[in-house]
């Protein structure tokens, strides 16, 4: 099993040390490890956002981490990145902030819809306006469309409570999107876990029809959730159920390049898409 989704204290609402972490994934059998922390970023007007890594902490996060792989590269593959938003109007400086702090991979975790900053609509709140849903779904695709991204995590974050078919026409939208592109959607734990709205059967019932590839992230807030047999169960459940395109060995990309990084699976050529 292989996780590219993980958070640290330095985001302020993760626990524990990371060495924790990676102990527990080695412990079950996990080969590659991803850390990826919330993207550190502050907006022109000097607002930095109090979820994301401080930006006086992103070289010692960096640091520190790749430190730990040194000290388990016998033992796991880490690999250390950002979950990071895809905001229209700072793509670019926020692109620009990771790059420059090292970043060797990308998800991207839409939290939001337009910029943040000053307007904040957390898309998990729950909404039935079909224009805001619009919004989201063209927002998450422009953000696909960089190029820049590993995989889309938790792609049913929007808590959308109008019309059901409306919802399944914007689900599909976006999974023809990440097919057209060749980009993976992420079946969240975290999601399972905390049992939040998502992940929303209705969404993944879709991509399985569109036969989007699925990829598994633990999104580990604590050491426990760095393996969690009970949610990776749910999941893989889901998969089951609905026949999705699981693939287990997830390609990252380098946000410098736009290419896929040597991942180092044995025997398996990762640079293929599933
Ligand atoms: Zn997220
Ligand atoms: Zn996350």
């Amino acid at each position: 099993m292989v996780n590219y989704h993980a958070h640290t204290f330095r985001c302020r609402h993760a626990t524990g040390a990371e060495e924790k972490y990676l102990e527990r994934a080695i412990e079950n059998g996990v080969t590659h490890f991803g850390f990826s922390d919330h993207a550190p970023f502050v907006f022109p007007d000097g607002y930095e956002s109090t979820f994301r890594v401080p930006m006086n902490l992103r070289f010692e996060y960096m640091e520190t981490l790749g430190k730990l792989r040194e000290k388990f590269k016998e033992k796991i593959h880490v690999f250390i990145g950002f979950e990071m938003e895809y905001l229209p109007d700072y793509f670019d400086e926020m692109l620009k902030t990771v790059n420059e702090a090292g970043a060797e991979y990308l998800i991207l975790g839409q939290h939001f819809l337009g910029n943040e900053h000053p307007e904040m609509f957390r898309v998990s709140q729950g909404s039935d306006d079909e224009s805001l849903l619009a919004a989201y779904i063209d927002q998450v695709i422009e953000g696909m469309e960089t190029g820049v991204f590993s995989y889309l995590a938790h792609p049913d974050m929007f808590h959308f409570t109008g019309d059901e078919k409306l919802l399944e026409s914007y689900d599909r939208k976006l999974c023809r999107a990440a097919v057209r592109l060749g980009l993976p959607l992420e079946i969240n734990l975290l999601g399972i876990r905390s049992q939040r709205c998502y992940p929303r059967e209705s969404f993944w019932r879709i991509a399985a029809e569109e036969g989007v590839e699925v990829v598994i992230g633990f999104d580990a807030h604590e050491r426990r959730a760095a393996y969690d047999e009970k949610s990776i169960a749910v999941a893989m459940e889901l998969i089951e159920r609905y026949g999705l395109k699981y693939n287990p060995y997830p390609t990252l990309i380098d946000p410098r390049t736009k290419q896929p990084r040597d991942m180092k699976y044995d025997g398996i050529d990762s640079t293929k898409k599933a």
